[in-house]
């Protein structure tokens, strides 16, 4: 029998046209409304910043610095206004939205300080003698408009992370904010029009269309969401060979060993996996605990989950999820946890009642074989697993698809240090956790398939939003053209020869 087809192939109209409301998670009231951009603007948006750029490049690292000092000003004086839009739009706890403007300013300081030497040209010296007579200099020229497309989890840290970076290269921005929080992004880029800054950053506004636009746009593209979309956006670019840097989804694992101080782990870990309700790439995923010391640990987790207040805003440290779906993706790794085996020692069931919110779920009796402990939940639960030895939870925290960072606690550093250079990811903190990215000299990236490129951090941070243009010029004018067409075979050969003799200095030496 032949199926009918039931209804025709139709496109349905994007519901990100017009104008849009964007809704609290938490209470469901109205936080503001959006105008959506049309993907087919997108190009003249991308035009005006490469037409402004040129003038922005010319400004020189120190003009730029002066910029960015006044945009950091211009933060900090608005912090409280950008928090409460933030806690509107996102329904974050207070304490959670208060993290986000002080690391940016924190960031941005950085970049002002160290920017003129990180850009500058640089001298590198011949490789062989006979090459002397040439002076050898890269120059990091900006990619003229980076796309920026950003998540939601941290409207403002995962926007002028990057932003902030590649306006200090000499770039323009094209800046797409996530279509669950576009509003905070309107707000910070009045400010950077009202502390007196060109008109280097703009912002399309919309999903997955206005992405593309973006994308088809840019010469560089900055992006930083699931590892999913980190797939696609990069097919995207590798249609016009436009270069990316992906930061991706992680899983990341604690170590706890034995001689670890169980109060401090304990505490690291609840705030490591329950921060920004665990919508934070870097949390606290999953928890490896040496047996002699695992009753002990799990006891002072449920201690300090228990104390945590549920809310959005003031009064709590414990705020509700994004949305639905986030909501739907940490019930279904709890659930079928449980199913399996395991046992929520706290939390472990949605409450009744209004808003996106789940509470803090400690599980334990979990393994490798629960999707708990392999995909990425992105929500309040902190599953903890009883290991026999250091090799074991070495073997667990790699066993992952993802390698974003990891944090391994002991009271001796020394062999946390030898435990940290085992696990397979981009950076792991002792005694501590998330604290890399406080770390602004050192650059922060993903391994497999959490990314791609370093985000942010040191000279790598801001050399990604640039071109090298190598220029060779001569020392002298003695000898120039000596190796054209007006050389014989005899003479080619005999320079040939002598070229060849000191280049094989090295290698006859080191052969040895
Ligand atoms: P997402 O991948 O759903 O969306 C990210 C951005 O991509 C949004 O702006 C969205 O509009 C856009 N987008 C959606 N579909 C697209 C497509 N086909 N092509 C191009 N762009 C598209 O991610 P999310 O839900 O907004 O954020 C959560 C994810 O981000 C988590 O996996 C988290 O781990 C990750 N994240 C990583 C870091 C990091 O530094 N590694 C930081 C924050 C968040």
């Amino acid at each position: 029998m032949e199926i009918m087809k039931a209804t025709p192939d139709v496109q349905l109209p994007s519901p990100f046209t017009g104008t849009g409301t964007i809704k609290n998670p938490a209470t469901g009231s109205i936080a503001g409304e959006v105008r959506w951009t049309d993907p087919a603007d997108v190009s003249h948006l991308a035009a005006g910043l490469r037409t402004a750029q040129k003038e922005w490049e010319a400004r020189g690292p120190k003009g730029r610095a002066k910029v960015l000092a006044r945009y950091a000003v211009w933060l900090g004086e608005h912090r409280a206004e950008i928090e409460k839009l933030l806690i509107a739009e996102t329904g974050k706890s207070a304490v959670d939205a208060a993290q986000e403007v002080p690391l940016i300013i924190m960031i941005t300081s950085y970049y002002i300080k160290t920017m003129e030497k990180a850009l500058a040209p640089e001298s590198r010296p011949a490789s062989l003698p006979f090459l002397a007579i040439k002076k050898i200099t890269v120059h990091y020229r900006p990619r003229p408009v980076t796309g920026i497309i950003a998540p939601w989890n941290y409207p403002v840290a995962n926007a002028l992370m990057d932003a902030i970076a590649a306006l200090a290269a000499g770039s323009a921005v094209l800046l797409k904010p996530s279509e669950r929080t576009p509003l905070t992004a309107e707000l910070l880029l009045r400010g950077w029009l009202d502390s007196g800054a060109p008109e280097v950053l703009a912002l399309a506004q919309g999903a997955r269309e206005v992405s593309e636009a973006v994308i088809d746009n840019s010469d560089f593209v900055q992006f930083t969401g699931s590892s999913a979309t980190g797939v696609k956006v990069m097919e995207r670019a590798a249609r016009r060979l436009t270069p990316v840097s992906l930061e991706l989804g992680g899983k990341d694992p604690m170590i706890v060993l034995e001689d670890a101080d169980i109060e401090l782990a304990a505490h690291a870990a609840v705030w490591g996996a329950m921060f920004n309700a665990g919508q934070t790439c870097v949390s606290v995923e999953r928890v490896y605990v040496l047996e002699s010391v695992y009753d002990q640990f799990v006891a002072a987790v449920v201690r300090a989950v228990e104390k945590l207040r549920t809310g959005a805003g003031e009064g709590h440290e414990f705020g509700a999820l994004i949305d639905e779906s986030q909501v739907a993706v940490t019930e279904r790794h709890v659930r079928d946890a449980l199913a399996a085996g395991a046992t929520a020692l706290t939390g472990g069931e949605r409450p009744a009642g209004s808003g996106n919110f789940y509470p803090p779920t400690v599980l334990v009796d979990v393994d490798h074989s629960m999707a708990c402990m392999t995909e990425e939940t992105f929500g309040p639960t902190l599953p903890i697993m009883k290991v026999a030895s250091v090799d074991e939870a070495i073997r667990l925290a790699n066993d992952s698809e993802y390698g974003l960072s990891a944090a391994v606690f002991s009271r001796d550093v020394e062999h946390a240090k030898a435990v940290a250079v085992q696990l397979d990811c981009g950076a792991v903190n002792i005694n501590d956790v998330i604290s890399n990215l406080m770390c602004t000299t050192a650059p922060m990236g993903g391994w497999k398939t959490s990314g791609m490129g370093v985000r942010f951090g040191g000279a790598e941070g801001l050399r990604k939003y640039c071109k090298q243009e190598v220029v060779v010029a001569p020392r002298t004018n003695l000898g120039a053209g000596g190796n054209y067409y007006n050389n014989s075979l005899k003479t080619l050969n005999r320079m040939n020869a002598i070229m060849t003799k000191l280049a094989l200095i090295g290698p006859r030496r080191s052969a040895k």
